[in-house]
C-alpha cells in the first residue's frame, strides 16, 4: 500500500499512521519529501481496506498497490487457465460456443434447439430452467423437469449442458444434470451463492453484473476460487449506461482487460449485451476479434414465439450464418471454431 500524507502533516500524525500500518502487519518504508511524506507498506493485502488509513488525520491518500484478488489474478497462472469438460477446452485454441433458448419451454422446443446448435458447431446447450425474471408475473421456468429435458436433448446431440443457478438450495439437484453452473448478472454480488459454489467441483460461468466494474467481477470470481473451485469462466454480458437503444451496452473492451488482469477464460454474451436480434451477430464477431474464449448466444427454433428474450434470440439460419462468419474471423486471431462433419 502507499500512503501520501497531507502537506504540513505533523510528525505525530505520521507516526500514528506508521503505528497503525505496523498493527495491520505491514513493514513501513518512509520517504520524507520537501512537500509530502510518503509511506510505503509491504505486507498482507487480503483484508485490508485503504479507507482505514485514509480516514486518519493528516492522510491525503491511501492506495492499494497489489490487487484485491489473488487467485483470479493473471499472476496466479500467467499462461492462462484452460478448463476441460468432456474433451471441450475452455480457454484453449478453440472459441467455444454455448447456445440455447433463454428458457426451456418444452421437450420439442429444446430438442429442436439442441439440433440447431449441434449442427452449426456449438458445443454447449444452455437453457434456463430456474429463471430470474424481471417481472414477478412472467413465466418462471420448468424447474427440475426442464433440467431433465435439457440434459436429455444435449446427450442426444453430443452437447454439454449449462444452466443458471439462482440459490444455494438448487445446487445439489442441478449437479445431477449440468456440466456448467451459470451465475447470472443479478446474482454476481450474491456472496452466499458464490461461497457455496466454491465448494462445488464443476465449472462456474460467472456473468458480470449490469452495474459491476471489472474489478468487482474479479472479486466475485475470487469468492468462488477462495472456496477451492478454480474452474471459473468469466462472462461479459453488457452493462447499464445512459444509452437506451440497446438493452445493455456491450463492453467489448472488458474482454482484453479481463485477459490482462486474469488467467481465467473470458466469454462474451452479445445476446443479453444488446437485447436486439439484429445486433447480436456484429457484436459476436467483435467479441471473437477482441479475443473472447467463447460466446454465449441465445438461439430459439421460433424466436417470435419464445417465452422469454425472443427479441434477441437468433433463429436456426441466423445462428448457422454466425458460426460460418466466426470460422472466417477466428483464424485472424489464431483461434478455431468447431465445425461439424467437415
Ligand atoms: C441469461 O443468461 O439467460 C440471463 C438472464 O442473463 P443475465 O443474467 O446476463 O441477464
Ligand atoms: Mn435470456
Amino acid at each position: 500500500m502507499m500512503v501520501v500524507m497531507h502537506e504540513g502533516a505533523t510528525e505525530e500524525q505520521v507516526e500514528a499512521v506508521i503505528e497503525r500500518m505496523v498493527e495491520l502487519g505491514f513493514t513501513v518504508h518512509r520517504s520524507t519529501g520537501v512537500v509530502h511524506t510518503v509511506l510505503g507498506g509491504v505486507g498482507p493485502m487480503d483484508n485490508f481496506e485503504p479507507e482505514v488509513i485514509e480516514m486518519m488525520s493528516g492522510v491525503q491518500e491511501c492506495r492499494r498497490i497489489g490487487s484485491a484478488y489473488k487467485l483470479a489474478s493473471r499472476h496466479f497462472n500467467p499462461h492462462g487457465t484452460v478448463i476441460e469438460i468432456g474433451g471441450v477446452r475452455f480457454g484453449g485454441e478453440e472459441v467455444v460456443v454455448m447456445a440455447g433458448p433463454c428458457s426451456v419451454e418444452s421437450e420439442e422446443q429444446i430438442e429442436r434447439a439442441a439440433a440447431i446448435i449441434a449442427a452449426a458447431g456449438g458445443r454447449v446447450l444452455r437453457g434456463g430452467s430456474l429463471k430470474p425474471r424481471q417481472s414477478p408475473y412472467a413465466k418462471p421456468g420448468l424447474g427440475e423437469a426442464g433440467l431433465k429435458l435439457l440434459r436429455a436433448a444435449a446427450d442426444r446431440h453430443g452437447l454439454l449442458v449449462a444452466s443458471e443457478v439462482m440459490e444455494n438450495s438448487e445446487i445439489p439437484s442441478m449437479l445431477n444434470y449440468v456440466d456448467i453452473l451459470q451465475v447470472g448478472s443479478r446474482n454476481m454480488v450474491n456472496v452466499n451463492l458464490l461461497r457455496e459454489l466454491g465448494k462445488v467441483r464443476k465449472p462456474i460461468l460467472l456473468k458480470r453484473g449490469v452495474a459491476s466494474t471489472i474489478e468487482e467481477l474479479l472479486m466475485a470470481a475470487e469468492h468462488v476460487m477462495a472456496g477451492g473451485n478454480y474452474q471459473v469462466i468469466l462472462c461479459e454480458r453488457g452493462i447499464r449506461t445512459f444509452e437506451t437503444y440497446t438493452r445493455s451496452t456491450m463492453d467489448i473492451s472488458a474482454i482484453p482487460i479481463l485477459h490482462k488482469l486474469s488467467h481465467l477464460p473470458v466469454f462474451a454474451d452479445p445476446s443479453h449485451g444488446t437485447g436486439r436480434r439484429d445486433k447480436v451477430i456484429p457484436m459476436a464477431r467483435a467479441a471473437v476479434a477482441a479475443g473472447a474464449d467463447g460466446l454465449m448466444i441465445e438461439v430459439h427454433p421460433d424466436p417470435d414465439h419464445a417465452h422469454a428474450d425472443g427479441a434477441h434470440a437468433l433463429n436456426a439460419e441466423q445462428f448457422s450464418e454466425l458460426m460460418t462468419q466466426l470460422r472466417r474471423i477466428a483464424p485472424a486471431v489464431d483461434r478455431t471454431v468447431h465445425s461439424v462433419g467437415i
